[in-house]
């Protein structure tokens, strides 16, 4: 079951499979490529995700 939904969360670089660097703290969780390729935002206290990917 964990690992069901551990698939759902993007954990590499959809464009050059880098694992994203992960940085959080109680607020928000961000991950970005190291080449800058695609990052992801995660607002918990306002449920909301945002993701850039260019
Ligand atoms: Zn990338």
């Amino acid at each position: 079951m964990l690992a069901k939904l551990k698939r759902l969360f993007q954990d590499r670089c959809p464009d050059c499979s880098e694992p994203l660097v992960a940085e959080s703290d109680h607020l928000h969780c961000m991950k970005s490529c190291p080449n800058q390729h695609y990052k992801e935002e995660t607002y918990f206290h306002l449920n909301l995700k945002i993701i850039y990917h260019s």
